[in-house]
C-alpha cells in the first residue's frame, strides 16, 4: 500500500586515498561513476598514524570541489595526543569536510591488542567526544548573511551537527574479552555523541540482524548502516579473510573456486553480494555502504540488483577486467 510513499533505501561507498599518479587517475573516474549514482556519501579511509593524511584530504577535497556528494572522512586516533588530534579535526573542518567516521585505530606493526599503543585517547568513543568538541568550538552559529547590514553577516542560525559515524562489529571485536563488549562499546560511542554506525563487513545477513538485534536489546537506538563487499576473486577472499578476522564463507569460497573466468567469479562475487544486501535490506537494514576497493563495476551492480539504481542497458555494460595486483600490507585495504 505504502509502496510510493516509501523512499528507496540509501547507500554508501568506501574509498581509500590513491598511493600513485596513475592510481588517482583511475579513482577520479570511479568517483565519476560512483557520484552519478546519487549516494548519500563516499567516505575515504585513513592511513594509521596519519600516513595518508594528505592523500585522504586531496581526495575529500575532489569529493567536495568535483562532485555533489558529501565526503565523509576516517579518522583515527591511535598514537595521537589530544592536541594533534584537535588539530588533525581543525583541519579537516578547514578544507570543508563536517562528516566523519571516528575510529581507534589497529595496533601499531609490532604490537598486539594486549600491549600499550594508545595514545592519549582510550577508544573511539573519545574520538567522537573530541570532534563534537571542536567543531562546536570552532562553529557554535551558522554566519547568515543579513541584507541591509554593514557587517557581513550576523551569528543567528544554531550551527548544524556534524555526522558522526563509529564502527560497529557484527562478528565482535578481536579485543573483545568477554560477551556484549561489542555491544557495550557501541552504546558508549553513541553516548559520546555518534550519530551512526558502520559495520565491519560479514557474509551471512544473520551476523547483522542478531547483531543488530542484540544492539536495540542493549540501548543502541542509531542507525547501523551494513558494510558489505563484493568480493569477487579468490585470492580477495582470501587477503579480506586476512585483513577482517571474519569466518570463511565456505559456499562463497567454493563457488568462486568453482568458476571458471574471471567474468564467472565476478558474476558468482555480485550474486552474494546482491543476495546479503536483499536479505539484510528485507530485515530492516537502514541502507547500505559497500566497500569499493576503489573500483565500481562490482558495487554498482549490486546496487542494480536490489533495484538501487536502474540497470544499464547492455551496451553500456564493459568487459571485466583482472584488476592488477596489490601491494602487501596495504592501509588503503583496511576493512
Ligand atoms: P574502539 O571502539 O575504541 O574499540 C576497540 C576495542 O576496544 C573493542 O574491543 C572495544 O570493545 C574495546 N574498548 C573500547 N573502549 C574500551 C574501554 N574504555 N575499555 C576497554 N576496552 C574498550 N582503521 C584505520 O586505520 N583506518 C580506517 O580508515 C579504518 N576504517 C574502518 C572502517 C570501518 C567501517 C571499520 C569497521 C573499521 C575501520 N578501521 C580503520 C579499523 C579500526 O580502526 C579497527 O578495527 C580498530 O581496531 C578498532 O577501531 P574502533 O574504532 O572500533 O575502536
Amino acid at each position: 500500500v505504502n509502496e510510493q510513499l516509501s523512499a528507496p533505501a540509501p547507500f554508501s561507498f568506501e574509498l581509500f586515498p590513491p598511493r600513485s599518479p596513475a592510481a588517482e587517475e583511475s579513482l577520479y573516474e570511479t568517483i565519476r561513476v560512483l557520484a552519478a549514482a546519487g549516494p548519500d556519501f563516499i567516505s575515504v579511509t585513513y592511513g594509521a598514524n596519519g600516513s595518508s593524511r594528505d592523500r585522504s584530504l586531496a581526495v575529500l577535497r575532489h569529493l567536495l570541489e568535483r562532485t555533489g556528494v558529501s565526503p565523509l572522512a576516517h579518522l583515527t586516533c591511535v598514537g595521537s595526543s589530544h592536541a594533534e588530534a584537535s588539530r588533525l579535526v581543525r583541519e579537516f573542518l578547514e578544507a570543508g569536510v563536517t562528516d566523519f567516521l571516528a575510529l581507534r585505530g589497529d595496533p601499531p606493526k609490532g604490537l598486539s591488542e594486549g600491549e600499550p599503543f594508545l595514545g592519549d585517547l582510550g577508544s573511539a568513543a573519545e574520538l567522537v567526544q573530541l570532534i563534537d568538541r571542536v567543531q562546536a568550538e570552532r562553529e557554535q552559529y551558522d554566519i547568515v548573511p543579513s541584507r541591509g547590514s554593514q557587517r557581513a553577516g550576523v551569528l543567528r542560525r544554531p550551527r548544524r551537527r556534524v555526522r558522526i559515524a563509529v564502527a560497529a562489529f557484527p562478528n565482535g571485536h578481536p579485543r573483545d574479552t568477554r560477551q556484549n563488549q561489542d555491544i557495550d562499546s557501541l552504546l558508549a560511542k553513541q553516548t559520546a555523541g555518534a550519530t551512526f554506525a558502520i559495520t565491519q563487513l560479514f557474509f551471512h545477513a544473520e551476523d547483522y540482524l542478531g547483531f543488530v538485534a542484540r544492539a536495540r536489546a542493549g540501548g543502541v537506538t542509531m542507525p547501523i548502516l551494513p558494510g558489505l563487499m563484493p568480493v569477487t576473486s579468490p585470492a580477495r577472499l582470501l587477503r579480506t579473510l586476512e585483513l577482517s578476522d571474519e569466518r570463511m564463507p565456505r559456499e562463497l569460497a567454493r563457488d568462486l573456486e568453482r568458476a571458471a573466468s574471471p567474468e564467472e567469479q565476478f558474476a558468482v562475487g555480485v550474486d552474494h553480494a546482491t543476495r546479503l544486501a536483499g536479505e539484510v535490506l528485507a530485515g530492516g537494514a537502514p541502507g547500505l555502504h559497500l566497500y569499493t576497493l576503489n573500483r565500481h563495476r562490482a558495487a554498482m551492480a549490486v546496487l542494480e540488483g536490489v533495484g538501487l539504481i536502474p540497470s544499464p542497458s547492455p551496451a553500456q555494460t564493459p568487459p571485466v577486467q583482472t584488476p592488477p595486483a596489490r601491494p602487501e600490507n596495504h592501509i588503503e585495504e583496511t576493512i
